[in-house]
């Protein structure tokens, strides 16, 4: 069974049989012959229904809100936030894609040489359940776009959304079967992405499971984008604008419950401004309000499973035996459901648990070096390279130090987020590939080289 449940009442609410061969077979087959339906279909009147699925989204953001938060805990003006964006998403790239899909010309003494993009077929996405569907529609937009369908393996916690969004395509007017959920456990997946119907693999998770879904794609000789786990590094230099870094901060550790890939998690502080960047960030922190996610005063709501809370409480615990300073929280809550109460660790050093490791919740570590070289080389100190975030009020060393951050984004003076314009991805074992913007679009194409003698 897959089970629908509350994390923050752990109430169950609603429970699927796990789909058998049969019906998997019957929903690849009828996805697949949509694929070849819609990669003959004009790129115009493709990109017309991406405007019907924007519209369908807003016009159902309420009920969709509400599945996210009742699923997974985040609070309510979240979960509305991400259907916003994922809305936008489809209108950025119905504007964009034309674009995106245009032959290249490369002059190369042939007659005419140029580069064409190609659908590939069907593309397999498996999918976390911290965006539940956020991370579905960033995919789904480039890979739609393309030619190309669908086929989604949600994670086992939020099935309903993952019928949501079908039915929001089924509503959006997509061809029956284009994007077409399968509520299957992760051992099916194995054997989905060996389908000869399924092209490629689009993967958003933990490092292990990517280590995973990479070597049984790599067997199969099959395209993958792994976007993995992350311990971004947020850089405040001496000459930063220490109050607007110190309040960034908070959000960007917090937001989502803590519970977000490029949330920002070891935050690398010069020992110059450390004392007053800890102040105000412990000033904020101290503010967020933890509980009923469906309660518009909380900004903080429940975790998405008690195992992942009880194991960000080993980290904190961890870190604290090896002599991190505990400044507030270090708690589980003492209720029903996932909360944990906001944590903030001061005196982090780079061999501490909350360093080495990614934290998955609302735990801070932060970190106080000498400079601005040693702040580069602790960030680096990490097997992860997702975002980065630099403060500092000087432009040129900035630039310099961006290059020296190993990430696969560096934000400066500002906060890592994901944005349909941009390409959004990581290095490292943080993953590759990448999503979103023009290169998430050919990722997922068959970039041909068409020449004319
Ligand atoms: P997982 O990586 O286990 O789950 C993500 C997706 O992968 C789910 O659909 C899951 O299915 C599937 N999956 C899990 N194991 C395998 C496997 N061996 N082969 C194929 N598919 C698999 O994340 P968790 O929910 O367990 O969260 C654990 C950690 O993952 C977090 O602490 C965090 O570090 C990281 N994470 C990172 C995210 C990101 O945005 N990069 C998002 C979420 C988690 P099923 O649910 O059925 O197991």
């Amino acid at each position: 069974m897959i089970t629908s449940f509350n994390p923050a009442t752990e109430a169950i609410l609603a429970e699927y049989e796990e789909y058998g061969n049969d019906q998997v077979e019957k929903c690849l087959a009828r996805a697949a012959q949509a694929q070849v339906q819609w990669a003959r279909t004009p790129l115009a009147e493709r990109l017309a229904l991406f405007g019907h699925a924007a519209r369908v989204l807003r016009e159902r953001k309420d009920e969709l809100a509400l599945l996210i938060t009742l699923e997974m805990g985040k609070p309510l003006a979240e979960s509305l936030g991400e259907i916003e964006k994922s809305a936008w998403n489809f209108e950025v790239y119905a504007q964009a894609a034309p674009g995106f899909l245009a032959d290249t010309v490369v002059p190369s003494g042939a007659s005419d040489s140029r580069i064409v993009y190609d659908p590939i077929g069907l593309v397999l996405a498996v999918m976390p359940w911290n965006y539940p569907f956020w991370q579905v529609m960033r995919a789904a937009a480039p890979v739609f776009a393309g030619g190309n369908g669908l086929v989604l393996k949600h994670a086992s916690n939020v099935p309903q959304c993952a019928l949501a969004m079908q039915d929001v395509f089924r509503q959006a007017g997509f061809p029956s079967g284009l994007f077409t959920t399968l509520l299957v456990g992760s051992g099916r997946v194995a054997s989905l992405i060996q389908d000869r119907r399924i092209a490629a693999v689009t993967f958003t998770g933990s490092t292990p499971a990517g280590r995973s879904i990479a070597a049984t794609a790599g067997q199969a000789l099959k395209k993958q984008v792994l976007e993995l786990g992350g311990s971004d590094p947020f850089i405040v230099l001496a000459d930063a604008d220490v109050d607007a870094a110190a309040t960034a901060a908070v959000k960007a550790r917090f937001q989502n419950t803590g519970q977000s890939c490029i949330a920002a998690k070891r935050f690398i502080v010069e020992d110059a401004i450390a004392d007053r960047f800890v102040d105000v960030f412990c000033e904020l922190t101290r503010k967020l309000v933890v509980g009923n996610p469906m309660d518009a005063a909380s900004t903080q709501g429940s975790m998405a499973k008690r195992s992942l809370r009880d194991e960000l409480h080993a980290q904190v615990v961890a870190s604290v035996k090896e002599g991190a300073r505990l400044l507030i929280g270090g708690k589980a809550i003492d209720s029903p459901g996932a909360f944990y109460q906001p944590t903030v660790l001061d005196h982090v050093t780079p061999g501490m648990t909350a360093a080495r490791e990614e934290t998955f919740g609302p735990a801070a570590a932060i970190l106080r070096v000498a400079n601005a070289t040693q702040a580069v080389e602790v960030a680096n100190g990490t097997p992860f390279g997702l975002g980065a975030a630099l403060w500092t009020g000087n432009a040129d060393l900035a630039r310099k130090l961006s290059r020296e951050i190993q990430a696969g984004a560096v934000f400066i003076n500002g906060i890592v987020a994901s944005d349909p314009r941009l390409p959004f991805g990581g290095t490292k074992e943080s993953g590759y590939g990448r999503e979103l913007g023009i290169l998430g679009l050919h990722e997922f194409t068959n970039i041909k080289t068409v020449w004319t003698g």
